[in-house]
């Protein structure tokens, strides 16, 4: 059955080896966000942020500890009803070999261009798109166009956006524009992650200084919890 998710998240004591190599990426993490909040995490390469947003997408299932959504366990949910719910922008953009409107409406039933240029004008890639001659039905890859890489993540933040998901996860998906474009792309993020959970993994401090928490990861462990003002 369907159930809605409103978008709290709970990590208790988790703690995660990638089984193929035995690297421990995550040791006994603990925290808490609350439905609506904007929380960054950041870290050194190989600390494990790529991991924690990879097990609230449920890509792999935890060692020990346990993520909790709203009340219930992530085990327990549907793992399709609840990522539809989920607006996951992976550090790896995967683009298809289809036009840019199939590629921001990916996954959804139907195709509202109205709502495909919302999302292109949120994520701050509408004016590349319609500077090209067939505008949204631009085919990409082998037999169409190569995007740059920051119009890539930028049309990768336009698909999960079109969701309208409860919660959105950025990985580190602003590394590759410039910071104005950047700047662009938090302005309107700002109105979209109101009443939104949001994570967002960065490097830049200037991404991370509105957030209402900050995570930082050492060697798979929060080390240090607070606001850009705290810490
Ligand atoms: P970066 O900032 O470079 O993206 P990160 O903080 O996101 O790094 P992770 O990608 O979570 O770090 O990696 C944490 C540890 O787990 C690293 O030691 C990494 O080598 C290892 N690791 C990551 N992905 C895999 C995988 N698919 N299989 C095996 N080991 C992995």
């Amino acid at each position: 059955e369907k159930r809605a998710i409103n978008g709290n998240i709970k990590f208790e004591n988790v703690s995660f080896t990638y089984p193929d190599t035995g690297i421990k990426a995550l040791r006994n993490v603990n925290f808490e966000i609350k439905q609506g909040q904007f929380v960054a995490i950041i870290g050194r390469t190989g600390s494990g942020k790529s991991t924690l947003a990879n097990l609230i997408m449920r890509m792999y299932d935890v060692e020990a500890g346990r993520i909790i959504i709203d009340n219930t366990y992530l085990k327990e949910l549907n793992l399709q009803d609840y990522r539809n719910q989920i607006g996951f922008v992976p550090q790896e953009v995967f683009l298809f070999s289809d036009t840019i409107k199939n590629n921001i409406a990916f996954g959804l039933d139907t195709v509202n261009d109205n709502e495909v240029e919302a999302a292109a004008k949120n994520a701050a890639v509408y004016n590349n798109i319609i500077d090209f001659e067939l505008k949204f039905e631009t085919m990409l890859g082998e037999r169409g166009i190569t995007l740059s890489g920051g119009q890539k993540q930028r049309v990768s933040i336009a698909r999960a956006l079109i969701k309208e998901p409860k919660i959105l996860i950025f990985d580190d998906c602003l590394s590759a524009v410039d910071t104005r474009t950047e700047e662009e792309i938090l302005n309107n993020l700002g109105r979209i992650m109101n009443n939104k959970t949001s994570i967002l993994i960065a490097h830049r401090i200037s991404t991370i200084k509105n957030a209402d928490k900050i995570l930082v990861l050492d060697d798979g462990q929060i080390i240090e919890e607070g606001t850009h003002n705290e810490l």
